[in-house]
């Protein structure tokens, strides 16, 4: 049985964020000893749980109320958001810090002979995309009709072997698009990893301790600028 007391905290197992995060942690002064397989680690010194999975997982974990903090990108828990289609004044979720690592961007990308003028120049494509709910909510905005289809891997491969007209996915450094034959024509989100709470009742022993380790990153953070 959990501890009711103990703050759970989900972060990337494998990933882009799972070793800034678990630096993150510890340069708190949470000593966790990590295991290879565990999907749970218990804190020695502070009364502090890291469950670690797919970052996909995370955004469920926090608005199921399963954990109490996550640490994730802004543009998955975006999405999940979206997908769930949740009333904005219900938001299941809150945006504690934005953090200093994982950051990119959500961008539209067409293969480099394609001429583009301006959004409009994408009517009537078809886009491979892992993020079709903020993909929609931003050419919905702009009036553009599309296409969309899911890939949630090898996104950058879809035009050139002809299964779309252009891509709507992360890019940090670009090196990959340009690796693909194709160029960045529109920033759709702008990302960062953060530190996201549930929403929902909070024990105040939980508070006080989402509070300490709050101000423990913004230290971290501020001393890293
Ligand atoms: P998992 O196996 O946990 O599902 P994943 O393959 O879906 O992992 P990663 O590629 O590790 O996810 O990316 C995790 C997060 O890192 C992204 O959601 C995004 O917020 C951030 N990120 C930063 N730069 C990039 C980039 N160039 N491409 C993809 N994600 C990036
Ligand atoms: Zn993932």
């Amino acid at each position: 049985m959990l501890n009711k007391n103990r703050l759970r905290i989900a972060i990337q197992k494998s990933g882009r964020l799972s070793q800034e995060s678990i630096k993150l942690l510890t340069k708190c002064g949470i000593k966790i000893n990590l295991k290879q397989q565990q999907l749970i680690s218990f804190s020695e010194n502070m009364p502090i749980d890291v469950v670690r999975v797919r970052d996909d997982d995370i955004p469920g974990l926090v608005m199921d109320q399963v954990v109490d903090l996550g640490i994730i990108g802004k543009n998955v828990i975006e999405e999940e958001s979206l997908r769930r289609n949740i009333d904005p004044k219900k938001i299941l979720y809150t945006i504690l810090q934005r953090l200093d690592f994982g950051s990119c961007r959500l961008s539209l990308s067409i293969p480099i002979s394609q001429k583009y003028i301006n959004l409009k120049s994408l009517n009537n494509f078809r886009i491979a995309t892992s993020y079709p709910y903020l993909l929609k909510k931003y050419l919905d905005q702009k009036k553009i009709n599309f296409n969309f289809f899911i890939l949630n891997g090898s996104v950058e491969v879809a035009p050139s072997a002809g299964l779309s007209d252009a891509i709507c996915d992360l890019v940090s450094t670009g090196a990959t698009l340009e690796a693909n034959g194709l160029k960045e024509v529109e920033v759709i989100y702008s990302s960062t990893a953060c530190l996201v709470s549930r929403t929902g009742d909070v024990s105040d022993i939980k508070k006080i301790l989402i509070n300490k380790l709050m101000t423990r990153i913004q230290g971290v953070i501020k001393a890293r600028e």
